[in-house]
């Protein structure tokens, strides 16, 4: 059989084009190396980020995805663990940088919240001053995401499955893989951060490299609640929505002086929680082309550090530890290359994939199959 579409890579930017294409009613097959999804889509937050992320093309895909999730989860029985998103402002200057937010175009929807308002919401320390609230965000468990939306596509829209093949080459209509060839009239490689499989030549151009990160799963000592993802000053010093603003140039000034190995670290932290009331929380961001396998407990305990400055969790214990890599660009969060008119390359370059896959995999499918009637 020849398929409409072949895509390469089963994370959620693969998962995302053969949604797009199924609901073109096209014929799609999904090929991944591994025996399930294993890479930074099942690694990550689940944490569907609109607010923070950069204005213009960034933000825009980022509420469209949020809109995809929101309308698919229900009906892949992806459960949404949480929504919105509560900023916890220590220091002077990140109040000035979310009341600048505030007042920019991102701003719509959310608003400052008093330290009294914050603290009735969460369980906040003595440093947090005030709070800015999005209601954009959703968060979902990726690691029960993933093959639920998986399965989905498969019962729900006839996307065909081939896990434990890796592509070893495409050129279309034949892809060949490890356990033997595939045709498809048209191809998606989505291959995460594999560099030197399909197209290395044209990555290898690109001058990317990876993104290591640490993450850790916290048990609170008794039953806590956070309605909402929590973020704090040093996420608005990394993510650009924020960080670009002419106002958090004072905090990252203070931050390098306080936090100098934090910052060093790239850490910032986000803290989601479970449906079993643990906390996933993170994390660190190390630039390296093969990165260390050695995980360095000083850099989650600066993350564990950032975590107990903004919220008071006492007795809680660390109950899992990860380290996840998602490719990274200098100069772009995400990259389409567009290798022919039939077959086409899809990387994000940034850790925004889980926020903005579903937007992406809509422009592709427009390049390659025309702009679809509303
Ligand atoms: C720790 C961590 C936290 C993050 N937090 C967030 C977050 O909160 N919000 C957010 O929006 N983003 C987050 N991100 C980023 C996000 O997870 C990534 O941008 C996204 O998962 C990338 O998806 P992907 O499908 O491109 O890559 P992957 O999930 O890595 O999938 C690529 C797939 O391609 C397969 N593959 C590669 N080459 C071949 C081949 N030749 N043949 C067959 N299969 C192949 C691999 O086996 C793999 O399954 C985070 C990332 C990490 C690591």
């Amino acid at each position: 059989m020849i398929y409409d579409m072949a895509v390469v890579g089963a994370g959620i930017v693969g998962l995302a084009h053969a949604l797009a294409a199924a609901q073109r009613g096209k014929r799609v097959v999904v090929i991944d190396r591994d025996t399930q999804a294993n890479g930074a889509s099942i690694r990550n937050f689940g944490f569907v980020t609109v607010t923070g992320q950069q204005a213009g093309s960034c933000w825009a895909r980022a509420m469209r995805s949020r809109e995809v999730w929101a309308e698919i989860a229900p009906k892949a029985g992806i459960e949404v663990l949480q929504r919105g998103l509560t900023v916890l402002a220590e220091r002077d200057e990140a109040v000035a940088v979310l009341e600048a937010f505030l007042a920019t175009g991102m701003g719509q929807g959310c608003r400052m919240l008093t330290r009294a308002e914050a603290a009735a919401r969460l369980p906040i320390t003595g440093a947090v001053q005030g709070a800015l609230h999005s209601p954009h965000e959703l968060r979902v468990e990726s690691r029960d995401a993933i093959p639920r939306l998986a399965a989905w596509l498969q019962a729900a829209h006839g996307v065909t499955f081939l896990y434990g093949r890796r592509v070893t080459a495409v050129t279309l209509p034949r892809l060949d893989t490890s356990a033997g060839p595939v045709e498809a009239e048209t191809a998606v490689i989505c291959p995460g951060d594999d560099f030197t499989g399909l197209h290395a030549d044209r990555i290898a151009a690109q001058g990317f490299t990876r993104c290591l990160l640490h993450m850790l799963r916290v048990m609170p000592a008794r039953p806590t609640s956070l309605p909402t993802p929590v973020m704090s000053d040093l996420g608005l010093a990394r993510y650009l929505g924020y960080a670009e603003l002419p106002e958090a140039a004072a905090l990252k000034t203070r931050l390098d002086a306080e936090k100098a190995e934090a910052r060093a670290e790239g850490v910032h932290l986000i803290a989601v929680q479970s449906a079993d009331g643990s906390l996933v929380v993170g994390d660190s961001h190390r630039y390296d082309l093969t990165p260390p396998p050695f995980a360095d407990a000083r850099v989650d305990d600066l993350v564990l550090g950032e975590l107990d400055a903004v919220l008071s969790l006492p007795g809680a214990r660390v109950t899992e530890r990860w380290t996840g890599t998602y490719a990274s660009a200098p100069d772009r969060l995400a990259w389409t290359d567009h290798v022919s008119d039939a077959e086409k390359l899809v990387i994000v370059t940034s850790g925004t994939g889980a926020s903005t896959a579903f937007a992406i995999a809509e422009e592709t499918l427009d390049s390659l199959y025309g702009r679809k009637a509303a």
